[in-house]
């Protein structure tokens, strides 16, 4: 890339999905948040950042189930004996504590918008009904229970500590000097030195494969595992569905496709900058992409200027 990156400038699967769904939201979330907005209110700042960490239902159940099994997996990996019931039971304490740490807003009261949880139905309302927490946590022990009745963890458990390759890691690999971020829910290499990659997938339907994120998958698996790409394997795994696993096409075209779109992706967003050679945002250079349905689940409506709810 002929362009200079600017320094602290990384890429992930996660900050494209956001830049191309409302750049205001992406400029509240990457730079007010961060304290990179140039010209920005201190307070408002402050603000960003707190509603910057929130989280909503869906998400939630989804990461209390994604704990579970990453509690469950890096038990089997220390060699100890795993109690599905125990980090069933250890999951459900942790729901009730961050019902009761969004309700009453410890996160805001006690300023640690790091441990303490901020749910947006909290914030903004609708608050769901009683009867809508209890489906939530019957939802997360669903899935879990299903993850534990499907063979990831007797295949696990019959590993060498070596052949796990990664639990849940948050690593990156480095593309035209920017650092793409991967988070990976499990990763291993089997007797015949395949290695396979998993990702849970906790949403009600199969979603389009995500092209990039998958690439960033196989291309961080090549550069650290010293695989090559037939002998890899990726597999979404949906733990609502009858027929959970999905298995993703990795190839050369993909491969390179995908990584045309990271560039262009990286180009628009340090495009963006008003200066790209420094990792510093003006609001009005990211513009706002206000939709009723959009906007309603958008974190960053508080301070959002340019927000269109109807409801
Ligand atoms: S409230 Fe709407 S317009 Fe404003 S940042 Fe969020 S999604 Fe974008």
């Amino acid at each position: 890339m002929s362009e200079q990156v600017p320094r602290g400038f990384s890429w992930s699967a996660s900050r494209h999905g956001m830049f191309e769904d409302c750049p205001r939201a992406y400029f509240f979330h990457y730079y007010l948040a961060l304290g990179k907005a140039r010209g920005a209110d201190r307070a408002r700042g402050f603000e960003a950042k707190r509603l910057r960490s929130m989280t909503s239902v869906p998400m939630w159940i989804g990461s209390c189930v994604h704990d579970a099994i990453e509690s469950a997996l890096k038990a089997v990996r220390a060699g100890e004996i795993v109690d599905l019931d125990r980090v069933r039971e250890q999951m459900l304490e942790r729901m009730r504590g961050d019902y009761v740490a969004s309700r009453d807003d410890l996160a805001k009261q006690r300023r640690d918008y790091r441990t303490l949880v901020r749910f947006h139905e909290h914030e903004y309302g609708p608050v769901p009904e009683p009867s809508a927490w209890k489906a939530a946590a019957d939802d997360a022990v669903e899935m879990f229970h299903r993850w534990g009745q499907l063979s990831y963890l007797p295949d696990v458990q019959s590993l060498d500590a070596g052949q796990i390759l990664g639990i849940e890691d948050l690593d990156s690999w480095e593309f035209h000097g920017v650092p793409v971020w991967v988070k990976i829910d499990l990763a291993y290499r089997d007797a015949e030195g395949s290695v396979h990659i998993l990702d849970w997938k906790t949403g009600r339907r199969v979603t389009p494969e995500n092209p990039t994120q998958m690439t960033g998958y196989a291309i961080y698996a090549q550069r650290n595992w010293n695989v090559e790409l037939e002998a890899l394997r990726v597999r979404e795994v949906y733990l609502r569905l009858e027929n959970p696993e999905k298995v993703c096409e990795v190839s050369e075209e993909t491969l390179a496709l995908a990584q045309d779109k990271i560039l262009e992706s990286i180009r628009s967003m340090i495009g963006a900058l008003e200066n790209p050679a420094v990792n510093v945002a003006v609001e009005q250079d990211f513009p706002a992409a206000p939709a009723d349905w959009r906007c309603s689940r958008c974190f960053f409506r508080g301070i959002c200027e340019e927000k269109v709810i109807n409801a």
